[in-house]
Parts: structure tokens; sequence; C-alpha cells
């Protein structure tokens, strides 16, 4: 079964040293070396103003609370009075979801200029909003210019209109489009979209349309994915009821992918990570890239995970016990999860494979290992990654199994580690 999220699923295994997350945090500045001296925030904004019909993300189909920006400045207000946290110095911020253009430009600048007094930001920090084109604003936008968000995640889907539709997005494609193009006018330069693919009716025509679209809006790039149909949500429910036709199979799937990666490879495209293709030098994704090099990544918000120091933790998703956690004596999750150094050398092999290479360094100590050995011949033989003197780069095969092939690393690094 091919898969997009698990990846990582292996290093659960890893997750269960349970420690009080105040008192680490406090002594964290005498205790913990950094992995990186990199690291990012992550803002959780769990709100849709629609529910798109194949979505299964925890999320609430209504605007935020009218606080939910003050709660997640006291988060950052009480983060910053850790001695280990003040001495970090933030990379990356990426306001995620949910759609975090759900709260209002008021409330979207006061948690910037939180961040911006409290905590120490790169003066070159890359700062990414995710949003889909309805929620995008004039107001915001505004507001993004004045406080520096130079990154854009722009939820679009597709240009089809029958596509959009089915998927449950608002506005036609031609709107979304002359909202992306106003939003590059507007001289944001960084700017991307989500490419869904292979959904139920899609035709190779209706993907090169949506290619087309890209192509000619000039973005910084774009991310792609299949869609995955998950039980419970409102498009299985419509196949199921014979609604609409089922999604197409493994083969076509495989043609749409192909083709999406054939037309921009041959435009000077670039592969960033297995499910994003970028214009040479126009985007870095340094959140991606900082959470893999095993930096922190403040979490903020109800449902946000994160990691601070050797710590793991995740916000509660339930709004009220979010709320409680914000308000209680410490602010802070009760408790954290501390991981070592067996955690941090898995994570960064997979996030390596993540960018499509992994150096035969990365691999030290183990790089001689019989079992590393076997499977990457494995896959060699399967035609999914290349080997040379340095190291090995996936295929066009090995980018489309890419999560199952970084899971088999993570998997066999676990059994190696753990001396199972
Ligand atoms: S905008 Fe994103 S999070 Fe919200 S319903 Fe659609 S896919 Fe889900």
């Amino acid at each position: 079964m091919r898969s997009h999220h698990d990846a990582e699923a292996p290093l659960r295994a890893l997750i269960s040293n349970r420690v009080n997350f105040a008192e680490h945090l406090k002594s964290m500045h005498n205790t913990y070396t950094r992995k990186s001296q990199r690291n990012a925030i992550y803002i959780h904004v769990p709100y849709c103003t629609r529910r798109c019909t194949f979505c299964n993300l925890p999320h609430f189909t209504r605007l935020p609370p009218s606080d939910y920006h003050k709660l997640i400045i006291k988060e950052i207000r009480t983060y910053s009075s850790y001695q280990y946290v003040k001495e970090s110095v933030y990379h990356a911020v990426y306001f995620g979801g949910g759609t975090p253009t759900t709260l209002s430009a008021t409330a979207l600048r006061e948690i910037l200029q939180a961040l911006k007094s409290n905590l120490t930001l790169a003066p070159d920090a890359e700062l990414t909003i995710e949003t889909t084109v309805s929620d995008l604003t004039e107001d915001k936008i505004a507001v993004f210019k004045e406080e520096g968000i130079n990154r854009f995640s722009i939820g679009v889907q597709t240009f089809c209109d029958r596509g959009r539709r089915l998927l449950g997005r608002l506005g036609t494609g031609k709107y979304a489009a002359a909202k992306i193009s106003s939003l590059l006018d507007e001289g944001f330069k960084n700017v991307s979209i989500d490419l869904i693919y292979n959904y139920p009716g899609q035709s190779e025509d209706d993907l090169e349309e949506d290619l087309g679209i890209i192509e000619s809006l000039n973005l910084a790039g774009f991310s792609f994915y299949s869609l995955i149909l998950f039980k419970g949500t409102p498009l299985y429910r419509m196949i199921n009821m014979g609604k609409c036709p089922p999604l197409g199979d493994l083969k076509q799937e495989w043609r749409f992918f192909e083709m999406i990666l054939d037309y921009f490879l041959d435009r000077g495209f670039e592969l960033l990570e297995l499910s994003k293709l970028v214009q040479p030098g126009r985007d870095n994704y340094e959140y991606l890239r900082i959470r893999y090099e095993n930096g922190d990544v403040l979490g903020l918000g109800a449902g946000a995970g994160g990691r601070v120091g050797d710590m793991l933790y995740m916000n509660p998703v339930n709004e009220e016990d979010y709320r409680r956690q914000v308000s209680s004596a410490t602010g802070l999750p009760i408790m954290g999860f501390k991981v070592d150094d067996r955690y941090d050398f898995i994570h960064y092999v997979v996030g390596r494979l993540q960018f499509g290479r992994l150096e035969w360094r990365d691999l030290a100590p183990y790089n001689d290992s019989a079992c590393l050995h076997r499977l990457i011949d494995k896959l060699e033989k399967e035609g999914l990654v290349l080997t040379d003197s340095r190291g090995l780069s996936l295929t066009k095969a090995g980018i489309f199994w890419g999560n199952n092939i970084a899971r088999e690393f993570a998997t066999t690094l676990l059994k190696l580690l753990t001396n199972e």
C-alpha cells in the first residue's frame, strides 16, 4: 500500500519516556545540547469556514473563537519566560491548519507582533501562512505585507470547476487563479499551491489543464498529492452511494504522477521534496528542513504538536482542554516525551529521504551494517534508488514510493539501534 503519512510511524516506538514538561523545560538550558542552531515555530489554527469533502483532519467548521489568538499569544509569552526558549533563534514560522486565515487581520497582526517582541526571529526568517483563496482578504494581505509574511501555501487542489465542486472548494478555478495572480502582483514571490490529483472522474485533460495554469501563474512551486479516500468523509459516502465515480486505480495514479513530474522537470522545476516541485531558488521550505534537522519546533495552538530540545509534546486537540492548559498554573502541557539520539538519528535519515537523497555519511556509524546493505540492494534491484560513491538518490518510481522507502529505512534502523 502506498503511504503518504506514515514514514515516521516506526519512530513511535522510541517515544515513551514521559517527563514533567515545565520542569524539563526549566532545566533545558543547562542539560540539552542543541541538535541544530535553527529552530521553527508552528501555529495551529484548526478552523475552516467550510469542510472539504475529502478532508479527515481534526478541525472545526466555523470561525475561531474571538480570543483564540490571545491564547496563542499567552503561550508565546509563557514559553519566552524560559531561558532555553529565550536563547533560541527561530528561522521559520509556519501558520498551519485548518485554515489560519480564518483568523481576523487584527488577530493575525497581534500574533505576528507578539512573536517578534517576545522571541528572537532571525532577520531572514521564513514566515509561511497556509490559506484558501476565499479566506485571503485584502485586509489580511495588507497585514502580511506589513508584518513580513514571505511565503504562502494556498490550498487550491484543482482549477477544474467540476473537481472543485466535488472536493468542496469555494469559488471557480478562474477566481482562484485570479486571486493568486493578484497576490503575486502585490510583490510576494514565494507563493505555492497544493494540487490534488486522481480525484473521482479526473481525466488526463483535466490534469493537463491544471498543470498549464500552474505554469502560467509563475508560482514558486507547488505540492502535489494523490487523493486519499478516508472512511467517514463526505466524499467516501458519495462514492459508496454511487453519486460519483471511484478514484482511479494505482496505475492511473502513477500515470498522473508521471505526467506532473515530467511536465515540470521538462520546464526547469526541481524536486524539493517527495511531493513538492519548485522553480530553482524560489522556495527552500526552511520550516520542513529545520524539523528534520531536529531543530526545535515550538508548537502553539489547539492540537499543535511540537518539539522543545529533546522533548516532544502535543497540545490538546479539544478547544476547551486547550484553553484550560493555557490558563493553568504553568500554561504548558503537563507531560512531554523525552527522545534520545536514536530517535534523532532515524528522524534525520527519514528527513533526508524526504528530500530525495541520502549520503552514506548520513548513515554513519551504521553504513557498513549488513541489514542496511540488504535493504539498499533490494531497493536498487526494484529500481527505486540509484547508488553512487557518495550516497543514493530516489528514482522517479522511488519518489512515488518515497514514504514507503523512508519507512523501510526507519524500521531497519530501529531494529539495528534497539538490537531487536
Ligand atoms: S481547508 Fe484544509 S483543513 Fe480545511 S477542510 Fe479543506 S482540506 Fe481540510
